[in-house]
């Protein structure tokens, strides 16, 4: 259950969104680098209580809504247009978008220092923004697949079990998962991130092959097969708003 609610303090109003779990037990607020604000509550608890905690913790939402709005990036939203700089493997390269004639399909490709986009030549200028990201997009996807195809091999090996089935596919709020007949789904803007953070995604899922609850097992499986897996789990909950195609 979901609802809204706003509180002011200090001058300036929080608004904020009440997120209702029955497995919750202690209250948490979130900021996101969105600048949302989100409540989680226990089943049962009610506005007024919310409303109190959220104003004693005011002071520390708005510091965290000033630090998200100073550093955030001035524009998440990618245009797919030539020089537009795009994340790939962790660092920022140029997109140069080349028009060529007597090719039928835009074609992406990475030349270490940009990622070229090769687009057939006459095509509507309107047209050009979608032919570029449908291109950009295969990029990656197709660099995706690879790269996680040659994680599973290696860890499928380590933990003794088949390589599981697997999609690279565009998600907008997971970067993984394990299905419970095991077919393993890989968010492919994780491409955007340091190498680390794909691997971890990837140890993280095929580790739920054998464990599929987040228990201290599981976790002691994922420790073992990445040890100071933690410290990229922390970078990816950090930056993980800036992977975004
Ligand atoms: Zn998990």
């Amino acid at each position: 259950m979901r609802k809204n609610d706003s509180i002011k303090a200090c001058g300036r109003t929080i608004n904020y969104e009440i997120v209702y779990s029955k497995k919750r037990r202690k209250a948490a607020i979130v900021v996101r680098p969105d600048l949302s604000v989100e409540f989680r509550a226990p089943h049962g608890l009610s506005r007024e209580a919310i409303r109190e905690m959220v104003q004693k913790k005011a002071a520390w939402v708005q510091e965290k809504l000033d630090w998200f709005e100073v550093n955030r990036l001035p524009c998440q939203e990618k245009e797919y247009t030539d020089g537009e700089k795009f994340l790939y493997l962790g660092k920022e390269y140029p997109l140069t978008v080349l028009p060529v004639e007597g090719i039928k399909k835009a074609f992406a490709s990475f030349s270490g220092s940009e990622i070229t986009v090769l687009l057939p030549e006459p095509a509507p200028e309107e047209l050009k923004p979608s032919l570029v990201k449908k291109a950009v997009w295969n990029f990656y996807s197709e660099c995706a697949e690879k790269e996680v195809e040659k994680f599973l091999k290696a860890y499928a090996e380590i933990l003794n079990i088949d390589i599981p089935a697997f999609k690279v596919k565009h998600q907008k709020k997971r970067w993984g998962s394990c299905s419970a007949d095991n077919v393993l789904r890989i968010n492919f803007q994780l491409m955007m991130a340091p190498p680390e953070q794909l691997e971890y995604v990837v140890v993280h899922e095929i580790c739920h092959v054998k464990e599929k609850n987040h228990s201290v097992k599981f976790w002691d499986l994922v420790g073992e097969l990445m040890p100071g897996y933690q410290v990229h789990r922390k970078s990816l909950k950090k930056d993980g708003w800036r992977y975004v195609l």
